[in-house]
């Protein structure tokens, strides 16, 4: 259920900053053949670092940069599922941290699409330095220019296809999750990409960069309470399994990656590490 920035964050407490990229865990950077998951849904991304490839009669969405060393990788498995480069019209961020937006320049670069953010993100997107105080440090990634900014109820729209911005801030001041319903079987099948909950590094008392952290998270856990959604696309594949799901679905199992109240245990999980991790906060300062 944690972040990988977790473990990562209590070893290089001890090193000195900024945060090498030696530290990544390997799986980060590792290849994985692209799957269609559901609908028009494709995985795209490494077997650690989640990009996903949303394909319309009238281009694409892609999700995510990931690291700029998978760019590549990322290109490579969009040209094997038979669409092209140029075929992204609109490129997402889930948020400003390295992990996440480190691709999305080159991408952008190579695709020419146009990266929609939300404002909460977009000057870290546009200065390449994440937002507020984090306890493992700073770790730059290439600027990127944002062509439009999206808020909470933003709705994207291309190909018959359309995504609902959930802006779930805490991670970071504008993390995002999206929700979609796509048609898998011949029934609506309803699908959260969900932006990082997890406190991960972050300064939950006495924050500077980034004061109202604490009741940010409080907001973005009700908002992903009220969803129903019954396949969870995590930005961290590990954190639901996704790429065991997707050996059970190569092994016949047609509904692997549907998991209804899956999203309600995320939550939870996130929320009580959440509590404790701010209860601890608040007994240091
Ligand atoms: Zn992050």
């Amino acid at each position: 259920m944690k972040h990988l920035l977790m473990p990562l964050a209590a070893l290089l407490a001890t090193l000195p900053l900024p945060v090498q990229a030696a530290g990544d865990p390997p799986a980060w950077r590792e290849p994985v053949e692209p799957f269609r998951i559901v609908g028009n849904i494709f995985y795209v991304g490494s077997k650690g670092l989640a990009a996903y490839l949303i394909a319309t009669p009238d281009g694409a969405i892609l999700i995510d940069g990931t690291l700029e060393d998978n760019v590549p990788m990322i290109e490579r498995n969009i040209d094997k599922l038979g669409y092209r480069m140029r075929d992204v019209k609109i490129l997402l961020n889930n948020h400003a941290h390295f992990d996440h937006a480190e691709g999305l320049a080159h991408l952008k670069r190579d695709s020419g699409a146009q990266l929609l953010a939300s404002w909460e993100d977009s000057k870290a997107l546009k200065t390449g330095t994440p937002p507020s105080d984090m306890d493992y440090g700073v770790h730059k990634f290439p600027p990127v220019q944002v062509d439009r900014t999206i808020r909470n109820g933003t709705k994207i729209r291309i190909g018959g296809t359309t995504l609902k911005t959930i802006l779930t801030p805490g991670h970071t001041p504008g993390c995002t999750s999206w929700t979609m319903t796509v048609i898998d079987g011949g029934k609506p099948v309803k699908v959260v990409f969900l932006g990082s909950i997890t406190v991960a590094g972050n300064k939950l008392v006495g924050n500077k960069g980034y004061p109202q952290v604490a009741g940010d998270f409080r907001v973005s856990f009700a908002r992903l309470d009220r969803l129903h959604p019954d396949v969870v696309l995590p930005f961290h594949p590990e954190l639901n399994d996704l790429m065991g799901r997707e050996a059970k679905r190569e092994a016949g199992d047609l509904n692997a990656f549907q998991h209804p109240g899956e999203l309600h245990e995320i939550v939870a999980q996130a929320r009580s590490d959440f509590e404790a991790d701010l209860a601890k906060a608040k007994a240091n300062r």
